[in-house]
């Protein structure tokens, strides 16, 4: 068994620990393995080992390895686009992924649609709103006290091709009360959206990565982002 294998499994095993710690059902935090800058060679291990879902941050990169695998006959992959996405770019979102994490503006909901209904017409693309909590103006993501009005108006345009399914957030490096009150904070944006919006399924909480998903899950994390726990560090 290689090492990206061997810890899938062990980080499967640790979010299950988890959960039950923190009075939830062992499989109720889903892990998405974060691919960006890996090989094909090493997604493949992580299949081998039983994983479905992965994330991936750029199109160029993704397109090294998705229409490879799908060939390949890898069909019940689930690719998740967790980065920065330019406007232009959204067909090979549309074409290729089945979840996109970083939602922040109606210009990209609006072409995201179009080219679900032109290159994808039978799917629906999950949709994450991407909320900066921690105010650093490096970070994409919408200002918590817009997200709500922003849902409001996304659901009142009612676009096609689009299923509204929660809210991500990024935690600050090497602090970790303020990534803890940025993960409770997600957690109640999320309530709020749910109760104002009567959207059953808006219900994924996308937080944690390597250093904080611990603290994601005890804050009620519903999917994990981890790269440098299974694959080592990236160059
Ligand atoms: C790279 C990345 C991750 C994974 O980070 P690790 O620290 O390697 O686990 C998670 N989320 C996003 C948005 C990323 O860009």
């Amino acid at each position: 068994m290689s090492m990206v294998a061997d810890n899938v499994k062990a980080i499967k095993e640790r979010i299950g620990q988890l959960c039950v710690a923190s009075g939830r059902a062992s499989d109720d935090v889903q892990l998405i393995a974060v691919s960006k800058t890996r090989s094909l060679a090493e997604v493949e291990q992580a299949i081998i080992a039983g994983q479905t879902a992965f994330g991936e941050n750029t199109i160029q990169d993704a397109l090294t390895k998705i229409p490879q695998l799908t060939e390949a006959g890898q069909k019940n992959l689930e690719w998740h686009f967790i980065g920065h996405l330019q406007s232009k770019k959204s067909k090979h979102v549309a074409e290729n992924f089945q979840w996109i994490h970083t939602i922040d503006s109606l210009k990209l909901v609006q072409k995201l649609s179009a080219m679900m209904q032109k290159h994808n017409p039978t799917c629906e693309l999950n949709c994450l709103l991407q909320v900066n909590l921690t105010g650093e103006e490096s970070k994409s993501g919408l200002p918590r006290e817009q997200t709500i009005a922003f849902l409001e108006e996304v659901l009142k345009l009612d676009l096609p091709g689009l299923a509204w399914r929660g809210l991500m957030t990024i935690g600050v490096d090497n602090d970790e009360y303020q990534t803890r009150k940025a993960f409770s904070n997600l957690r109640k944006l999320r309530d709020e959206c749910q109760q104002r919006s009567g959207l059953k399924f808006f219900d994924q909480l996308s937080m944690g990565m390597s250093g904080d998903y611990a603290m994601a899950i005890a804050e009620g994390s519903t999917m994990v982002r981890i790269g440098t726990d299974i694959f080592g560090k990236r160059k």
